[in-house]
């Protein structure tokens, strides 16, 4: 199996590397080729809790994981560690394989990985992935842009820590898409606070949950209704929120023979 050649030429084994890869939104098919060739060459995964089982399928017999996901009895890693855990596996001669969800560099605190990299002087390659906002415009057929609709696209955090403090006056509105990562358990503030910078109550809103994967749920609303909807439905994280016109898109009733012919047999 061949890998890029900035990884060989660090020399895999000799000298350990860090490579970033995009694990995209959960399924596996949503993998660069690229990305399936570094986690074929892995010695050692670092896997967070978003990266979905048949992405973990392909990790091979011989590397060996470990896991920094958040569990209900232990925070998440600390982001200096796991820095420090990726340069002592470089160091240690290892091809690292850092697995992240969506892409490392949004939302992924991959920057934060190659400066510690960089700053021990260790090999570091980023691969991209398929951002989950991504992965579910196409997966529930609902463009980002679309000429009629909107030429705007953001991206947010919506995480509860910080989100007063964030300015995003001018994100949504006519003619602009607000992609917010991270909003669910906020999704009530984020409403008033997307209201109270003058958005209109009206304004359509979308969640997507679970993006690309079998379970995956495409629920509407409008922006006065988000945290109602939320609470409704019981969405659960991972999910997207997005604002604006493009959140009426693909799942207008004549768009149903669209979506049917979606999967296409020969494919
Ligand atoms: N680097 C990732 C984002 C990490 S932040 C990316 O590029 O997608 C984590 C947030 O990503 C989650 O709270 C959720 O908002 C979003 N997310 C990740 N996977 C998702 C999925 N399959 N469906 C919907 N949202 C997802």
């Amino acid at each position: 199996m061949e890998i890029s050649s900035e990884i060989r030429a660090s020399g895999p084994h000799s000298q350990g590397c860090v490579i970033l890869v995009g694990a995209g939104p959960g399924a596996a098919d949503l993998l660069t080729v690229r990305a399936v060739r570094a986690i074929a060459a892995a010695d050692v995964i670092v896997h967070d809790g978003l990266v979905g089982a048949d992405v973990m399928a392909l990790v091979p017999p011989a590397a060996r994981l470990v896991s920094v996901a958040k569990r209900r009895d232990r925070h998440t890693m600390r982001q200096d560690d796991i820095g420090a855990l990726l340069v002592a596996e470089a160091l240690a001669g290892h091809v690292v394989v850092r697995l992240k969800g969506g892409d490392p560099f949004i939302f992924g605190r991959g920057g934060e990985e190659v400066e510690a990299c960089a700053a021990a002087g260790v090999a570091v390659e980023v691969i991209p992935g398929i951002s989950s906002a991504l992965g579910a415009a196409a997966a529930a057929q609902m463009p980002l842009t679309h000429r009629d609709h909107a030429s705007i696209v953001s991206f947010v955090a919506g995480e509860c820590r910080g989100l007063a403090e964030q300015n995003w006056v001018g994100l949504a509105g006519k003619g602009r898409t607000l992609v917010i990562y991270m909003g669910v358990t906020g999704a009530d503030r984020i409403a008033e606070k997307l209201m109270a910078d003058g958005l209109a109550p009206d304004t359509p809103i979308a969640v997507i949950e679970r993006a690309t994967l079998p379970t995956m749920r495409v629920l509407r609303s409008l922006l006065a209704d988000l945290g109602g909807l939320v609470a409704r439905e019981t969405v659960q994280s991972p999910a997207l929120i997005i604002v604006g016109d493009v959140a009426r898109l693909g799942d207008i009733a004549t768009l149903t023979t669209i979506a049917k012919a979606q999967t296409c047999p020969a494919y």
